[in-house]
Parts: C-alpha cells; structure tokens; sequence
C-alpha cells in the first residue's frame, strides 16, 4: 500500500462525514469534522512500530492509522485482542487513533465512526481531558453515545424513530413481564436491528452490523432511562453503559 493510497482512504473517511452532515446538520459534528481534519497526521506501519507519514501541524494534533488488514501481519501489537476486538479507537494517552479499514462499512456508518472517535479525540486534545479510571470513561462514553444518538436520529429521520420506538415496546414488553424493579439486569435484552439497513444500507461486514447493534441497544436504553426514570438522568444513564461495560467488554 504506497503512501498515496493512505491519503486516499483518509479523503474517503473525511467525505463520508462530511455527506452524513450535509443530511444531518449538526453544529458538535460540524466543529469535531473541523477539528479532525485540521489536527489528524497520517501514519503507516513500518518494522519498528508506526510512522507519521506528515508533518504535525498544530498542537493538538492525534496520529491516525487506517488500519489495513496487512498492517495486522506487519504491526503484531495491533493485532492484540484490544485493536481486534473495535472497528474503531482512540487513545489519549499515545494520541492515537485506528479507524479500521480491513473491515467494510458503509459511507454512513464510516462517518458515525470518525465523528464518536473524533469526539473522543477532541474532548482530550482540545478540552485537556484525560478519563481515569472506569467511572470516568463511563461518563465520557455516555455524552458521547448521547451525541451519536441525535446524529442517527436526524441522518435516519422517521424511518428511524419507528425502528427505536419498536426496540422500546420490544424491551418494555419483556422486563414488566419479569415483573421488572430498575436495577441493572434490565439492560441484559439484546435489539433486533432490523430496518437499519433501509437507513444506512445495507451492511457490508459482521463488524457494521454489530457495531450498529450496541449503538441501538444504547439508544434504547438511554431513551427508557429518560422517559421512565427518576433522579439524576445522566447518571443513571453513565451507569448503564458501565453494565454494558462489565458485561459485554465489547467495543462502545
Ligand atoms: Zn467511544
């Protein structure tokens, strides 16, 4: 893969948001967009480790790995069960960030994916925030779901709304029929999917399809915890990610 290529790809993920946003407008999507493609600096794997393939620009800058399933045989490290298991990450600690391009996804959920990593990316390279422990990456991952979950609804419009609304009755049905008290055991149903292909075509890889499932299982329940719960909403809601968390260990 010769270095032209890499840039290449990285054009196609930038385009693919910048068409998601044109249909979903969005001022946080707009500004992260923005601030990804000022600050990311392109790299490549090489023998020894991973190399920018430009020069750093800005102070905020985050290195960017199109992760290509060569990459995985060249770089055994990223081949370690953390960089498999997501179809996209971002580290604040190295700063950087792998978008998975071994796997296929389509335009729409290619910008879902930059523009929640590259939230994550600039709530530490911009707002110095660095989640320790659990609790706080909890936190972080539920404003940003929160923020994925308004991007969905407006790119997926009515079509979307009645596949959500299916979930909620699906789940409602099925916990008050276990005679259900608010406790976590409540977030333990999986969402049946069906319909998303109508709003984001129809999915390319097993990795699009489950990844779209975690994020309709999280709209689900942050939507119940909104509508039917009482006290501190946001929390309750930090609190349900940190069960999927525990219980899953799967990319969110
Ligand atoms: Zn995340």
């Amino acid at each position: 893969m010769s270095d032209e290529q890499r840039f290449a790809i990285h054009d196609k993920w930038i385009s693919a948001a910048r068409n998601f946003l044109a249909r979903a407008p969005d001022d946080e999507g707009v500004r992260i967009l923005e601030f990804f493609t000022t600050n990311a600096v392109i790299a490549a794997p090489t023998s020894e480790g991973i190399a920018t393939l430009e020069r750093t620009r800005t102070p905020q800058w985050f290195v960017l790995l199109h992760l290509l399933a060569d990459d995985l045989e060249k770089v055994p490290a990223l081949s370690s069960s953390l960089y498999a298991g997501s179809a996209a990450q971002f580290t604040p600690t190295t700063r950087l960030m792998l978008l998975k391009e071994s796997e296929k996804y389509t335009d729409a959920y290619k910008a879902v994916l930059l523009l929640h990593e590259g939230r994550h990316a600039l709530r530490t390279l911009v707002d110095n925030f660095y989640p320790d422990g659990p609790l706080a990456v909890a936190r972080e991952e539920r404003d940003t779901h929160d923020f994925q979950n308004r991007l969905v609804t407006k790119y997926g419009g009515a079509p979307y709304k009645t596949i959500l609304e299916r979930e909620i009755r699906r789940r409602l049905k099925k916990t008050s029929r276990l005679n259900y008290r608010p406790g976590h055991d409540f977030f333990s149903y999986p969402v049946e999917e069906g319909g998303m292909d109508g709003i984001f075509g129809v999915a390319p890889s097993e990795v699009e399809r489950q990844a779209r499932c975690v994020h309709l299982e999280m709209h689900v329940s942050f939507t119940i915890i909104a509508r039917y719960f009482k006290g501190n909403i946001t929390e309750q809601q930090t609190r349900c990610y940190l069960w999927y968390l525990e219980h899953h260990q799967k990319n969110l």
